[in-house]
This record gives structure tokens, C-alpha cells and sequence, in this order.
């Protein structure tokens, strides 16, 4: 029988990939002792210029969807790791982006609604064990912080004992494990200084959540660059006054015209309180719109759009998201997605966009 050229390189292929099958797992097992001994030795910040960089470690809502998790922003001023709210994949997202939970510096809460503080105790643990730890770390937020914090530190008891206990207290210093909780006041009028130091300013700010009260907003400022992350609002005067002059806005977003289709699903389904659900939470929020005049009010020049709801499974869902802000914003504007970077270097006025898984 004979072989063509064909024939020849088929079979040449198939030697190939057989022996590469054979070798998979010594390659898998020397790629990833390399990686995990860059990613225990290394300097996670080493990549990134002095700035102000947000990673966005949760983009999403209550509702589940795979490219976003719960709420979450990391905010990296310079060499100091801040975290903004703590959705339900908080502390592996920030893991998978290579960033050490480790070194979180504070965590600052928007509200208690339990999409934004679900991934507290994951966090919390990750900080403990991550660096050994022997102080726990600040959490800030308006009243009610204090009673969430001692929740999660009443809940993860137990577990504190139990890793004490396997690890020892020179491994794990008991003293490290969780958090204390900060609790700042708010004013309509102006926004509160609740965090400084030489090159860092973060302020907080009232927003429109109502019936959730207090709600949130923070304002951070890194030497010459700054963010505004809204929290959760409806079209709020206080997030256009904060936002005026900032590099970057993140601005929660839910499209009602696709929440309508939620809506309309659940009355076919004969869900009829299910109905009522989807059509009272659109009630507290910003559309994708509202948002985007925010920022053309505020004159930012880039509006990144989070806690987005409904989920977005197919990419056309993301411009029928986006429909309607190109003729409100005039500057450039991204529908967050868990991964995504955005780097602001002091001292320019670049926006470096990249994504890190
Ligand atoms: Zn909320
Ligand atoms: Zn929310």
C-alpha cells in the first residue's frame, strides 16, 4: 500500500501530537513548579508603574454570571493594596490577577447588602494566612460596619482555633486573624476624609440606595491621579459633584430594557412575585445611560461601568448594554469584566487598559 505526501504528514502529525500527549504531564508539572515559584518569590507590583491601578476582582450583581463575580475593585495607590467591597469572589479573583491578598492594606464598604460583603470572610482568611499576619485589618464603612465585622469574626471563631491550633502561633499569630471594624460619619453636603497619608487621600460621600441607608460612594486620590467608584445608586448629584476632574469613574449599571426581558420571562413562567422582584430592583440603580450623562457632566474622560445586571452570557448582549451612551459621553467607556486592569501612572495622563487572566 502507498503512502502519500499526504498520508505521510498526517502520520507525522499524529507521532507528534502522540508524543507530546505522552510528555503533557512532566511539561504541566515543570511549567507549573516555574509559575508558583515566580509567584511565591516574586514582587506582584513589580509590573506596574507608580500610580493608581484599579483591578476589577468582582463586576458583577446578585445574578449569576461567568465573567463577573460579586462586587469588588482593587485599588492599588502606589505600593498599597485598597479594597472596595467584598462580592463573593474577592479574594480568589485578586489571587488569580497575581495580587497578594496578603498585603491588603484596608478594606472600605459601600453598604451591607449581602452581594458586596458576602466574600468578607474568604478575604479575611486569605489576609491572615496569606502573610502571616499578626494584626488584622481595618474595615471601613458607615454605621453598621461594626455589626457585619463582628458577624464574620463571631462566624470564622472557630476556624481561627482550629488553624492556631494545626499551624501554631508563630506560623499563624492568633492576633492577626480578621478584622476591626471603623466606622466614619457622612454628610449630604460635603464628602468625609476617611483615610490619608503623604501621597493618599480617600473620601466617602452619600449616594441614593434608598431604602438602604447609609450607602456610599469613595473618591480615591493618589498624587495627581483619582477615581470615583460610585456604589450602588440611582442617578446621584453627589457622584457628578465627586466625579469633576477625576481620571476614571466606575459607575454600578443595569440595563432596564434587558431587565424587561427578566421581567417578561417570569410573567410568562407565571412567577408573579419573581416579577415583582426583577421590577423593584431596578427601582435603586443607574442605567447604563444616566450613567454615561453622569460623566459627560462631570467631564471624565473615562467611565468604566460595574455591578452589572442583568448578566451579559453573549457578547452582542454588551452592546445592546451599551445602547444609547455614545450619543450622551463624548469620552471612552468599558463594561467591566473580572480581570480587567486599569492603570493610571502618576505624573501622565495615560489610561493603560490590559486584563490579567
Ligand atoms: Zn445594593
Ligand atoms: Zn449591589
Amino acid at each position: 500500500m502507498r503512502i502519500g505526501k499526504l498520508g505521510s504528514a498526517l502520520i507525522v502529525i499524529a507521532v507528534l501530537a502522540g508524543s507530546l500527549y505522552a510528555f503533557q504531564e512532566p511539561i504541566s508539572l515543570q511549567l507549573a513548579k516555574r509559575i508558583i515559584a515566580q509567584r511565591m518569590g516574586g514582587d506582584p507590583l513589580k509590573d506596574l508603574p507608580d500610580g493608581l491601578h484599579i483591578a476589577v476582582c468582582g463586576a458583577g450583581s446578585p445574578m449569576p454570571d461567568d465573567k463577573r463575580g460579586g462586587p469588588c475593585t482593587l485599588v492599588i495607590a502606589g505600593r498599597q493594596l485598597f479594597v472596595f467591597d467584598t462580592g463573593n469572589t474577592s479574594a480568589r479573583n485578586i489571587n488569580k490577577m497575581g495580587f497578594n491578598a496578603g498585603n491588603i492594606q484596608g478594606i472600605f464598604l459601600t453598604h451591607f447588602h449581602s452581594d458586596h460583603i458576602d466574600g468578607l470572610g474568604e478575604l479575611l482568611l486569605q489576609r491572615w494566612v496569606s502573610n502571616s499576619n499578626a494584626q488584622p485589618v481595618t474595615v471601613h464603612g458607615p454605621e453598621g460596619v461594626e455589626t457585619v465585622v463582628n458577624g464574620f469574626m463571631q462566624a470564622y471563631s472557630l476556624d481561627r482555633g482550629y488553624r492556631v491550633a494545626h499551624h501554631g502561633d508563630d506560623i499563624l499569630p492568633k492576633s492577626g486573624f480578621g478584622a476591626t471594624a471603623k466606622t466614619f460619619s457622612v454628610q449630604d453636603e460635603k464628602a468625609t476624609l476617611v483615610f490619608q497619608n503623604a501621597d493618599t487621600q480617600i473620601l466617602a460621600f452619600t449616594v441614593s440606595h434608598e431604602p438602604i441607608h447609609p450607602a456610599v460612594g469613595y473618591k480615591i486620590i493618589y498624587k495627581d491621579r483619582s477615581i470615583v467608584i460610585s456604589g450602588d445608586t440611582t442617578p446621584s448629584p453627589h457622584v457628578t459633584r465627586e466625579a469633576k476632574g477625576v481620571d476614571v469613574l466606575i459607575h454600578e449599571a443595569m440595563s432596564m430594557d434587558l431587565m424587561k426581558i427578566l421581567q417578561d420571562g417570569a410573567q410568562e413562567a407565571k412567577r408573579g412575585k419573581l416579577e415583582q422582584l426583577m421590577k423593584d430592583i431596578t427601582n435603586y440603580h443607574t442605567s447604563p445611560v444616566e450613567a454615561a450623562e453622569i460623566a459627560q457632566q462631570a467631564q471624565v474622560p473615562y467611565l468604566l461601568l460595574n455591578h452589572i445586571a442583568p448578566p451579559l452570557p453573549l457578547p452582542g448582549l454588551v452592546d445592546a448594554f451599551l445602547k444609547g451612551t455614545a450619543a450622551v459621553f463624548k469620552g471612552k467607556i468599558q463594561v467591566a469584566k473580572d480581570g480587567d486592569l486599569l492603570s493610571l501612572p502618576a505624573g501622565k495622563k495615560s489610561i493603560d487598559v490590559s486584563h490579567r487572566f
